[in-house]
This record gives structure tokens, C-alpha cells and sequence, in this order.
């Protein structure tokens, strides 16, 4: 088949044509969420857009799988193999087990992409039931003379490479790796760069899920799980792997180390990095405290799926700050478009040279290394553009099998929304006036200023009056 999408590829630094290794099959793996906590809209931006990627593969007629892990162990809280475990810190706050926790947060991650529209992979396996292809691979990686063991440790070996930094520069890198190192430093490592493939029982005691290995009670180190899941899934050859920029130093950099040295080839083509969301205080993450979820939007009476259009006006390589004004701006956007398309009579023939004029421009946009704000804007041409309803409905309804807006199937949901916006918005309100007197009343000025300045950041005004708190739209 005809290969028309080029995309950047952060290996090369380049937009290439995307040529996969298979004609007209696509296999794509994707970094699964660490499942200590709820994801972050940060998080689901980078799920978002690889949907959006996947989608448009779809659209574009290849046939895709796509596989995706589940990090339920292995993760630690610095990126580095130091620190404590990002699971069992979760474990302890809530007093669960590792795997309740996994369980439960794995759950609320598929529950959170349901309501993005953002489709399950094809295949989704957790860390933990992959314990043995770990141990295959680096018991294999420890024969060819690319790991060493250390302190109970097994580590790879980082200088038996030619070129371990492949995704940039070398001096770029030890800078960044100095810069960690300079915080928690591994006296058993040889070389600062190298990382844990395997932890025994010498270090973090306190671990709670352990296996048998050849090397002794222990647990893997968090890159290995994606090396094996996807050769596991989609063997020795891998199209496109994807993730956040976070993830390509050191995650995805040690990947392609110890997946290559094991194979003895070239593995992965194409790496597809999303650009983070940013707050106003910078990269939201999942250790700040307080973080943005899903299910707060919804409490303050958004819907998901303005917050999918807001990441799809944007290009996926461009940071984004989040606010709720932008966000307030796109929801009456999305109620607009969803209006419009919901007002298009279903009556008369389907005009075809129009209907395929339109496709391919909303192809070519995609195609254009995934310009989705190009995309969005061929939608509205559409809409305006000398075509009967029926047409236009159509295209809509083709384009939403990538954009996933709901943009048929919400047109009625969109009126009851509203007054549903407006009771949330009211309980939320209320909630939040409850809270701000009882910081009062225990003299918590500093809180109770944080409210009322929370409220109108989201254009709520409070009046105290003589019969008690009011408030306004401002
Ligand atoms: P984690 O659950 O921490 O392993 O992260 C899951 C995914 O979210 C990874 O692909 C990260 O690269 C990505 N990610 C983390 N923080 C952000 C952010 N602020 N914006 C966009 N993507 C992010
Ligand atoms: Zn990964």
C-alpha cells in the first residue's frame, strides 16, 4: 500500500516518511502508566495523542497493534535506580497491598481513557506477569558480556557500547546524568551511566513482591519490562514505540541498549515523543501533591472530551499549558461544533467528489506529521464550506473515527450537559464556600484567601454579605 504519513522521529531528528517494516502492518508499542496513583491530565495528554497516532494509522487503512504495558513494579521514585519504590510508596499511603494498589489504579486508568475515547491497545500486560522473559533476557544480555553483577545488583553494562546516548548528544546527556547522579550516586555501578536490570534482596528490603532468579531473590529494574513485553508481543522487529520526552532519557535510551545488545540488530524505527502539559508552576507530575485528574475536571463540571479537543488543537510536539480559562474557552467551542453538527438534517444524496475532496484534506493534515490543529481546522472548513447536510455529516462522522469528539452521538447530550455544568458548577461552588469558612474559622487566612482566589481563576466572584457568602458568575 501507498505510504503517505511522515512523522518526526526523535531518533533520527527528523520528519521521515513512516515506511513500516511490513507492508500495510503497523506494530506499536506504547509505555503503560506507573499504577501508584491516579494518571494526571499530563499523563493523558501523551495517551491522547499516540491514540490520535494510532487512529490515523487506522484511518489510513494499515492494520496496527499496538501493545501496552502495565508498570506495577520496578519503577523507583527518581528515574535513576535509587530511591524508594514508586508502588510500594503508594502501597504504604494507602495502606494496600502492591497489588491492590495496581489493581485498583489500573482500573481507574481505563476508566479515565474511557472517557477520553482513548481506545485499550490491542494488548495490555502487566510487569509482573512477565517475570520469566525478564530473567531469559538478561540472564542472555549477562552471557554476550553486556551485564555484570555488583552488590547483589545486576547491571547493564553501559560502556561496552559505541554509542549508548543514541537519542542526542553525548555531552547533552552525561550533563543530565550528572546532574542526578550529583543526588543519589550507586558506588556498585562501573560507569555512572549504567542501570539496574535486576535488584536482589540486598538492597530495598523492604520490597514486597519478589521472585526467584538465578541471581537470588529479587525484583527487575523498571527499563527491562518494556524491552520484553513488546519483543514478547511483537517479536524482534518493532515499528513505532512511543511515550512522553520524559521518558526518552534514560527509559527509552536504555531500552534500545539492552533490547539491541540482546538481539544483535537494529530493533525499533520510528520513536513518537509527545511534548508535556505544563501548569503554570511547570511539568505537572504525579509527586506534586495536588494534581489534575479526570474526575476533578468532571467535578467542576467539565466533560472529558473538551479537554481531548483541547489536546488536539494543539501539535503533539509542542508544550501546552493547561489553564482553566483555555479550557473554559474550548468547552464552549466543543458546544458550539457539537451544536453545529447536531443541527445537519440527515436528508439527500451523499455529494462523493466533495465528500472524498474533504477526506483527503483531513488526510493530508494528519499526514503532515499528525497536525491535528490543521485537521480540526479542515473540520470547520468543512462545515461552512457549499455541500449539502447530509454530505457534511458524513465527513464528520469519518473524521471523529480519528478525532473521537463524539461529535454525532453528543449532540443531545450537549443541552443536558449544560444544566448539568450549571448544578455541578453550583455544588462545587457551595463545597468550596464551605471549605473557605471553615479555614476561616480556624483562622487559616492563607487557605481561605487560596479559595477564594481558586474560585476566580474559574470566574466565580464571592461576596461576603450581611446574610452570609454569595457568589456570581464574574
Ligand atoms: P508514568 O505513569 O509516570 O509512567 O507516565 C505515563 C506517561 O505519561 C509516560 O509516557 C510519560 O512520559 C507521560 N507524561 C508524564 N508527565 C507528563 C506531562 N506532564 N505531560 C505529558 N505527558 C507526561
Ligand atoms: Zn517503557
Amino acid at each position: 500500500m501507498e505510504n503517505r504519513l511522515t512523522m518526526y522521529n526523535s531518533l533520527t531528528k527528523k520528519e521521515e516518511l513512516f515506511v513500516p517494516n511490513e507492508d500495510g502492518k503497523v506494530g506499536m508499542y506504547t509505555c503503560g502508566p506507573t499504577v501508584y496513583h491516579y494518571a494526571h491530565i499530563g499523563n493523558l495528554r501523551s495517551y491522547i495523542m499516540e491514540d490520535l497516532l494510532e487512529k490515523t494509522l487506522r484511518y489510513l487503512h494499515y492494520d496496527v497493534k499496538r501493545v501496552m504495558n502495565i508498570t506495577d513494579v520496578g519503577h523507583l521514585s527518581s528515574d535513576a535506580d535509587t530511591g524508594e519504590d514508586k508502588m510500594l510508596k503508594g502501597a504504604r499511603r494507602e495502606h494496600k497491598t502492591v497489588m491492590e494498589i495496581a489493581q485498583f489504579y489500573t482500573d481507574a486508568f481505563f476508566e479515565d481513557c474511557r472517557k477520553l475515547n482513548i481506545k485499550r491497545p490491542d494488548v495490555v500486560e502487566p510487569a509482573t506477569n512477565c517475570i520469566d522473559e525478564f530473567i531469559h533476557m538478561i540472564t542472555v544480555l549477562l552471557e554476550k558480556g553486556y551485564a555484570y553483577e555488583m552488590g547483589g545488583n545486576i547491571y547493564f553494562d553501559t560502556s561496552k557500547l559505541q554509542n549508548y546516548y543514541v537519542f542526542s548528544g553525548q555531552s547533552d546527556m552525561e550533563l543530565l546524568v550528572g546532574v542526578r547522579d550529583d543526588v543519589e550516586e550507586d558506588a556498585n555501578k562501573k560507569n555512572k551511566s549504567d542501570f539496574v536490570l535486576w535488584f536482589t534482596k540486598s538492597k530495598f528490603e523492604d520490597q514486597e513482591l519478589k521472585w526467584e532468579s538465578p541471581w537470588g531473590l529479587g525484583y527487575p529494574g523498571w527499563h527491562i519490562e518494556c524491552s520484553c513485553i513488546s519483543m514478547k508481543h511483537l517479536g524482534e522487529f518493532m515499528d513505532i514505540h512511543c511515550g512522553g520526552v520524559d521518558n526518552i532519557f534514560p527509559h527509552h535510551t536504555n531500552e534500545i541498549a539492552q533490547s539491541e545488545s540482546y538481539l544483535g540488530h537494529k530493533w525499533c524505527n520510528y520513536w513518537f515523543h509527545v511534548h508535556h502539559l505544563n501548569d503554570k508552576t511547570g511539568k505537572m507530575s504525579k509527586s506534586k501533591g495536588d494534581f489534575l485528574t479526570v474526575s476533578l475536571l468532571e467535578s467542576k463540571g467539565y466533560n472529558p472530551l473538551a479537554y481531548r479537543l483541547f489536546c488536539l488543537q494543539s501539535h503533539y510536539r509542542k508544550p501546552l499549558e493547561f489553564s482553566y480559562e483555555n479550557l473554559d474557552n474550548v468547552t464552549s467551542a466543543y458546544n458550539k461544533l457539537i451544536k453545529r453538527i447536531g443541527d445537519l438534517s440527515e436528508e439527500g444524496e451523499i455529494e462523493q467528489e466533495k465528500f472524498d475532496a474533504y477526506r483527503k484534506q483531513f488526510e493530508d493534515a494528519l499526514c503532515s506529521d499528525l497536525n491535528s490543529s490543521m485537521a480540526l481546522t479542515v473540520l470547520y472548513e468543512m462545515l461552512k464550506a457549499d455541500m449539502n447536510d447530509r454530505t457534511k455529516r458524513e465527513l464528520a462522522k469519518s473524521f471523529d473515527e480519528v478525532l473521537s469528539l463524539d461529535l454525532l452521538t453528543a449532540q443531545t447530550a450537549g443541552e443536558v450537559q449544560h444544566s448539568e455544568i450549571d448544578a455541578e458548577l453550583e455544588s462545587y461552588v457551595l463545597a468550596k464556600i464551605e471549605e473557605r469558612a471553615a479555614a476561616k474559622k480556624a483562622k487559616d487566612f492563607a487557605t481561605a484567601d487560596a479559595i477564594r482566589s481558586e474560585l476566580l481563576e474559574r470566574g466565580i466572584v464571592l461576596e461576603d454579605t450581611r446574610e452570609g457568602v454569595k457568589w456570581k458568575k464574574a
